[in-house]
């Protein structure tokens, strides 16, 4: 029987359609797809574990580490004894072996109490341990999986001081010398940085080719040539650590490298997929966590003898701000569900991160219109939310750029 013989008017119908196919025995799902926002067991534990360790644990240390402008050390011990930096890392190297969409749960229910801590969580896992997980050799896994599951943070270093939208464009160069390699460069913007253990630095083994010499080596921390500046003084997330990092002839082994030389390009583009996803985690985090300290308040103000939620123009704006915080999350989580059941989500990343910052950018300010003049001020939460979801039209890939990826996509789906 032919397939893609052309249907009869009477057999265009959706179950005439499931019955021509199953009748050919080829199964159109092997599992009933659920709603998105569906859990699992094993996720739903992520979800309820992490919301109480967030209000517990993090949600007391919020305005001291923002002053600060670092993450508490004793937050930092629990952050690797909860298991939340080793979330997807297999169990034979001390993580808990977990998937993307828990990892995804994890990093929203940590942004709703604090944004700097998210980005700790999410860079480290969606950027750091993946690839390591994915490309590393047995022995870099061995070597550095455990620690970074139960001991220290990761930093992902691309950016650049004269490269950042065009991060293929980095000059940092490492040179063969025996079997070394000997690396002279600098990163810029790089989250952990103050208090990672293990750099992850894309530097091009061989400018000759272009974007194609781009290679990632695994630097620790105490590696001679390697410094860290001090870090950015930054309009949100100030407690996650965003500092430059000098190399200079920072010499490390060729077993050091990350995969394959010259393949730099192609993990960035493609992990930074996953991490995209991350980041809009974070950001319906900010929006929802936002909306959690709000809501409350506009229930109880009185003005004008009344509550001000009983105001229709502010129950439709309210009603907006929820909608797209969920329509946002919809996205996200359909771009998780892709990366667990091993799909291409280059478009489906680039749409829940674009929607998800700008969601939650919107969505903050909103709320600080909704507070009226206290929402203004430090005494409420609203102006650091605010502040913390501007990061996410900026890092990993502007809106512009994420607007670039989604219509190279369309051009490929219409081709
Ligand atoms: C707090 C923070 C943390 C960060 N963490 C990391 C990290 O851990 N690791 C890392 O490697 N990097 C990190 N970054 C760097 C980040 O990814 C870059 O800042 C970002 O990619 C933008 O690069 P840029 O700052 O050089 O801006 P530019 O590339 O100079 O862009 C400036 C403006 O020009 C626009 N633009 C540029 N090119 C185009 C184009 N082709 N089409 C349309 N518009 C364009 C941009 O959209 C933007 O509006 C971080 C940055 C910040 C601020």
């Amino acid at each position: 029987m032919n397939l893609f013989a052309p249907l009869t008017r009477q057999q265009i119908t959706l179950k005439a359609c499931i019955r021509r196919h199953l009748s050919v025995g080829i199964s159109l799902l092997s599992h009933s797809p659920g709603p998105l926002s569906q859990f699992t067991d094993e996720e739903l534990m992520m979800k309820e574990t992490v919301s109480k360790l967030a209000k517990e644990e993090i949600a007391p240390l919020v305005r001291k580490m923002e002053k600060e402008n670092r993450i508490d050390d004793g937050l930092l011990r629990k952050l690797f004894e909860s298991g939340l930096m080793g979330i997807e890392v297999p169990e034979e190297y001390g993580g808990s072996k977990c998937s993307f969409m828990s990892t995804i749960l994890a990093v929203e229910e940590v942004a709703k109490v604090d944004g700097a801590v998210a980005a700790l969580v999410d860079i480290h896992n969606t950027l750091v341990n993946s690839l390591i997980t994915k490309v590393a050799t047995e022995e870099q896994k061995t070597k550095y999986l455990p620690k970074l599951a139960q001991d220290y943070a990761g930093s992902f270093c691309l950016t650049e001081p004269g490269s950042g939208s065009d991060a293929f464009s980095l000059k940092t160069e490492a040179k063969k010398d025996g079997s070394d390699y000997v690396l002279n460069g600098t990163k810029m913007w790089i989250s952990n940085s103050d208090i990672a253990g293990l750099f992850l630095v894309f530097a091009n083994a061989n400018p000759s080719s272009g974007y194609r010499g781009i290679t990632t080596f695994l630097i620790e921390r105490d590696t001679p040539g390697l410094t860290v500046a001090k870090p950015e003084d930054k309009l949100g997330i100030k407690a996650s650590g965003t500092c430059m990092i000098h190399l200079d002839d920072v010499r490390v082994p060729e077993t050091n490298i990350l995969g394959q030389l010259g393949q730099g390009y192609k993990y960035a583009a493609g992990f930074l997929n996953e991490g995209r996803i991350g980041i809009g985690a974070q950001m319906i985090g900010i929006a929802q966590g936002c909306l959690d300290a709000t809501i409350p308040y506009t229930l109880e103000r009185k003005q004008f003898g009344t509550d001000i939620f009983s105001f229709q123009s502010m129950q439709h704006q309210i009603a907006q701000a929820v909608t797209e915080v969920e329509c946002a999350r919809l996205a996200v989580y359909n771009a998780a569900r892709l990366v667990d059941a091993k799909k291409n989500v280059m478009k489906e990343a680039a749409i829940a991160k674009l929607v998800a910052s700008e969601t939650a950018l919107r969505v903050t300010s909103k709320c600080i219109d909704f507070m009226g003049g206290v929402g203004f001020t430090t005494n409420f939460p609203q102006e650091k939310y605010f502040r913390d979801s501007k990061i996410g039209t900026i890092y990993e890939g502007t809106s512009n750029m994420q607007l670039s990826t989604i219509a190279k996509c369309i051009r490929k789906d219409y081709s």
